[in-house]
């Protein structure tokens, strides 16, 4: 079934001609995002420039029957915004404005299509911070950010995105307005409405208006960079950092093919013979920060580090941090297709679970790049491949389901922080279970009766 003729002319009414698009070439570039290896033309893409639109839409869809996928930056790793059969593509990046930053309240009102560093850039003329940083910061967006739920570099001492989201504005898939959450740092008015959107990976509401938390800016930060020989010694590193009480900011890994592929995108001088670096930051009170930092080159030098780098300057740091966010990248330069992975596993088990991405990739005899939140035990081993090589695909798809099972053996997770999207739906019937994903649907059938929005995502 495909858009009809009077479909494509209301959604221009609505959004207006020049936020239609649906030439061959504009249907092409909204078919896929950066998930590998999946793909689907939309009918048509439309840019939205208000919630009433977003609602106008919605409606037209219940009545015409198209589908409609919401789509930020098309960042996700998970084909959330590859669409199905007779979609619609709902961009929401001309929705762009930081309506307001409340510094009595500490919080920050925002459309869904502000780009998620911005965020942060505005909170810090007024001192503030906002301290979700996924990986690709200066690209998504925070309507995408809501909608998995993405975490960051600074995970473990501030959290992910669910927990700086005061409140919503929703448009339900009914095309109603749906408005959740209030400025009040307490507010148990009835079940948390707000907490069912985030995470929905767009399959519920589109959301039109974030009310975020913001935190006052921590006045000093130190960045280190420790180099191991060994993974297990990187690892125990970061086990004995948790268990000295200390809550770094950040502690990052990346394991020796990662630092190649990095060192030969961003020449900043890592060491090549290394098994592992580990990116270590504290902020706070600069007195709290220089001891926590102490204690953390000590406890690295304990275990064994070979080197540990201090970062001079905020200059350095910056250097260092963008370094590892580039990770993917440097990675992706490799080969024609990379995969990136989400496995997760409890902090006790980080070391036998990157042993374990290890021997699979031997034992597949594939390329795994390894690098991730090692604070938040959040892996994401990378496999550089070749779509084109069907049997090589076959082995990248059986490495990834011994992987996924053993991070689930090990009481871990399918995902850490991508979302399920089309990627890994069928591995959440396995992780999930029958109960779980019966209240998932009952859910998606409450609120989304004629099933028109993002499709086939996270269960069929
Ligand atoms: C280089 C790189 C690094 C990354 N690093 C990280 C990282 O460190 N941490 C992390 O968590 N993720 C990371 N990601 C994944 C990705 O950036 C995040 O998932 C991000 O939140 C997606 O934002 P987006 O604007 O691109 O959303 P999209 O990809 O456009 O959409 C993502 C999902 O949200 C839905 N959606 C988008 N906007 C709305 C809306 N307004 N209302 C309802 N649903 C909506 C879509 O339907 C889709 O299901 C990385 C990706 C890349 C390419």
């Amino acid at each position: 079934m495909s858009l009809s003729a009077n479909a494509r002319r209301r959604l221009a009414e609505i959004c207006g001609t020049a936020n239609l698009q649906q030439s061959p070439e504009e249907r092409i570039a909204y078919s896929y995002d950066a998930t590998a290896m999946l793909a689907h033309q939309p009918e048509a893409i439309v840019f939205i420039e208000s919630a009433q639109q977003v609602s106008d839409v919605m409606k037209l869809a219940n009545t015409e029957g198209f589908k409609i996928v919401p789509r930020g930056s098309g960042t996700n790793l998970s084909g959330g915004t590859v669409p199905t059969e007779n979609c619609v593509v709902l961009v929401t990046v001309k929705m762009d404005k930081i309506i307001e930053v409340d510094p009595r309240n500490l919080t920050a009102l925002v459309q869904p299509g502000v780009l998620t560093a911005k965020i942060d850039e505005e909170a810090a003329k007024h001192g503030l911070f906002y301290p979700p940083d996924p990986g690709s910061m200066k690209v998504s967006t925070i309507g995408g950010n809501v909608a998995e739920n993405s975490g960051g570099l600074r995970g473990l001492k501030y959290g992910v995105t669910r927990d700086y989201v005061l409140g919503l504005e929703v448009v339900l898939p009914t095309g109603e307005f749906l408005n959740c959450g209030t400025k009040c740092v307490k507010d148990v008015a009835g079940y948390s409405i707000k907490d069912v959107f985030i995470g929905s990976e767009g399959t519920l509401g589109v959301v039109t208006q974030v009310l975020l938390k913001l935190l006052p800016r921590p006045a000093a930060r130190k960045t280190m960079l420790a180099t191991f020989t060994t993974m297990t010694d990187a690892a125990e590193t970061v086990s004995a950092i948790i268990a000295a009480k200390i809550i770094p900011c950040t502690l990052e890994f990346l394991d020796r093919m990662t630092i190649r592929c990095l060192e030969d995108y961003a020449k900043i001088g890592l060491p090549l013979d290394v098994e592992a670096i580990l990116l270590m930051e504290t902020d706070g009170h600069p007195a709290v920060v220089e001891d926590e930092a102490a204690r953390m080159i000590d406890l690295a030098k304990q275990h064994r580090a070979r080197n540990v780098r201090t970062a001079k300057d905020a200059v350095e740091a910056e250097k260092l941090t963008s370094a590892r966010r580039a990770a993917f990248s440097a990675l992706a330069r490799v080969a024609p297709t990379t995969i990136l992975e989400d496995a997760t596993v409890p902090r006790s088990e980080l070391a036998t679970m990157i042993a374990f991405i290890q021997q699979t990739a031997g034992k597949y005899k594939l390329k795994i790049g390894t690098f991730g939140h090692f604070g938040d035990g959040n892996l994401h081993p990378t496999f550089l491949t070749d779509e084109r090589n069907k049997e090589e695909i076959e082995r990248v798809h059986a490495a990834f389901r011994e992987i996924f099972e053993k991070a689930i053996a090990l009481g871990g997770t399918i995902t850490g922080e991508h979302g399920v999207g089309l990627a890994k739906k069928e591995f959440l019937q396995q992780f999930a279970g029958k109960t779980s994903l019966d209240v998932m649907r009952a859910l998606k059938r409450t609120l989304d009766p004629n099933h028109v929005l993002n499709p086939g995502k996270i269960f069929d």
